[in-house]
């Protein structure tokens, strides 16, 4: 698989610090608590391997991973957290944003939403803005063991909409670590994105 040989690589917290031989890479995004540690490390079949990004002093950064040569995956800052407004907008200004549009091997952005609590405002927030940049999304909904297989398509549908309203270049699935579903579907759309 696409993130077996998955390793981490670097913490960057300054635009100075991204990794000058990326070719490509892709970006996880997503409130904390949304699940996306536990997405990254059910994908690489790792159970520790993106929980170095929840270590003290690299939270806040852009976490690198490598899968290959030149190949990276960027596991960003969860969002939501109860933080001071001017911290979140320093981060925002200073690393986040222009990381997310001008950052060139950026290839698509991931984003993870708790199937039960999709669409917040942060999380609609990051979907128009990184829409502008007419790279693709790729949106996991997460925990999808949560919830009945109706309930599983009703918000596969909510969300498709809604998506659908923000950009054409938006695709979405279900997704459970826990119980390992979607994780093909995921590895499809990245090794596309990451030419794999
Ligand atoms: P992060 O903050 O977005 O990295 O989220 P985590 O990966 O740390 O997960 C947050 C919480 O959701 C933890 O308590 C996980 O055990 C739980 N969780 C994550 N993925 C799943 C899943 O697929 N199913 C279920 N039932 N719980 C999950």
């Amino acid at each position: 698989s696409l993130f077996r040989k998955a390793v981490f690589h670097t913490t960057v917290a300054n635009l100075h610090d991204l990794p000058g031989d990326s070719i490509c890479e892709v970006a996880f995004a997503g409130r904390s608590n949304a699940g996306k540690s536990s997405a990254i490390n059910a994908l690489a079949n790792h159970t520790r391997l993106a929980f170095v990004s929840k270590t003290p002093g690299r939270t806040q950064h852009l976490n690198y991973f490598t899968l290959d040569a030149g190949k990276y995956f960027v596991d960003l800052p969860g969002y939501g957290f109860a933080k001071a407004p001017e911290e979140i907008r320093a981060q925002w200004e200073g690393l986040l944003a222009p990381y997310l549009s001008y950052r060139l091997p950026l290839a698509g952005l991931v984003l993870i939403m708790d199937c039960r609590h999709p669409l917040t405002d942060l999380d609609l927030q990051m979907l128009e803005w990184f829409a502008q940049t007419g790279k693709p999304i790729h949106v996991l909904l997460s925990k999808s063991d949560k919830l009945t297989r109706q309930e599983q398509a009703n918000v596969l549908r909510e969300v498709e909409s809604a998506l659908s309203r923000i950009s054409e270049r938006c695709t979405l699935q279900l997704f459970s670590s826990l119980k390992r579903t979607g994780i093909d579907e995921a590895e499809r759309v990245l090794a596309n994105w990451l030419d794999m």
